[in-house]
């Protein structure tokens, strides 16, 4: 068997030629929908991270723009900049790129962010809305896996779902997702005993580990839907997923490619993110 690819690139492509038309009927009503993204540092792979970002909204017509820090900078500085940033009507999302130094209480950052403005999801109370099944704003990655599932024409009610990993960011929201989707979910972590075991029963498996080519074929089940969060950056400078892509291939029903699959649909999902936050301010109005 050959997995069919599920093609995040073309898929990515689609939804956004699909977004300029609501962009461009918000900003005939005033209502152009706007993000912020806050850096702070100037780690590599964090600032091409949040020019994609910004160049993303810049190419379907709607605002955006970066704020940058020296990793330096007090807390309080970066607080007082979101309380701004959550009382201008022309902003309708904020986002502060992750990691942050250090010096810095990560959690007490997010929570500053005004809920109505979180694009991003991680905000204590869009968690929650999340958790009970009624979300408002779904983690960018974990919403992009899903629009992936729907145009693979992927069932996940009554299936073995298989998340490896736990983050906030990824694994967490995910989980969830598939739950709220009907499936029965296993979320495994560094502490899993016999993850095989367990991953050899998904009909969908989902990797978000952080390490390079981490899922081998033999850990996946013949006809599985494969899908590949990980971002690893191979000693040739290459990128990698956590799935060893060419032998579970030859073993999965679907798979996503990396670079080509989720990377593209995260920014996708910011983007739907951020113009479905103007859409419900531009109702309000
Ligand atoms: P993370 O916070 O480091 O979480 C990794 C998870 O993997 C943890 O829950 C960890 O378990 C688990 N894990 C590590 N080793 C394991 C093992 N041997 N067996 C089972 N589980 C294991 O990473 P993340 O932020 O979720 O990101 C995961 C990957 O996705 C990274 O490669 C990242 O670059 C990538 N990513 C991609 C996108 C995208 O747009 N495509 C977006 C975000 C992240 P413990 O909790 O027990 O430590």
């Amino acid at each position: 068997m050959t997995a069919q690819i599920i093609d995040g690139k073309a898929l990515a492509e689609k939804l956004r030629q699909g977004f300029k038309a609501r962009v461009e009927a918000l900003t005939a009503k005033g209502h152009k929908p706007g993000l912020v993204v806050i850096l702070v540092g100037a780690d590599p792979a964090s600032e091409v991270y949040v020019r994609n970002k910004v160049n993303g909204c810049l190419a379907i017509g709607m605002h955006s723009e970066k704020i940058t820090y020296e990793a330096t900078v007090d807390q309080a500085t970066v607080l007082a900049k979101i309380a701004e940033l959550n009382a201008d009507p022309n902003i309708h999302g904020i986002l502060v790129q992750l990691p942050l130094p250090g010096h810095f209480d990560e959690e007490a950052v997010l929570e500053a962010i005004a809920a109505d403005k979180d694009v991003d999801g991680f905000h204590a109370e869009n968690v929650g809305a999340l958790a009970q099944g009624n979300p408002r704003f779904i983690p960018c990655t974990p919403y992009g896996v899903m629009k992936m599932f729907e145009q693979g024409g992927v069932d996940l009610s009554g299936k073995e779902a298989v998340v490896i990993g736990r983050s906030n960011i990824v694994g967490k929201p995910m989980a969830l997702l598939l739950i709220n989707a009907g499936a029965t979910v296993t979320v495994c972590n560094s502490r899993t005993r016999d993850l095989a075991g367990h991953t050899r029963r998904a009909d969908i498996l989902v990797a978000a580990v952080g390490k390079a080519k981490f899922v081998t074929a033999d850990m996946v089940k013949p006809g599985a839907v494969v899908i590949d969060v990980g971002i690893n950056r191979l000693p040739d400078g290459k990128l990698c997923g956590d799935v060893d892509f060419d032998g579970c291939q030859a073993v999965a029903g679907q798979i996503t490619p990396v670079p080509g699959g989720v990377g593209p649909m995260t920014i996708t999902m910011l983007l739907a993110n951020t113009i479905e936050a103007a859409e419900r301010k531009a109702a309000a109005a």
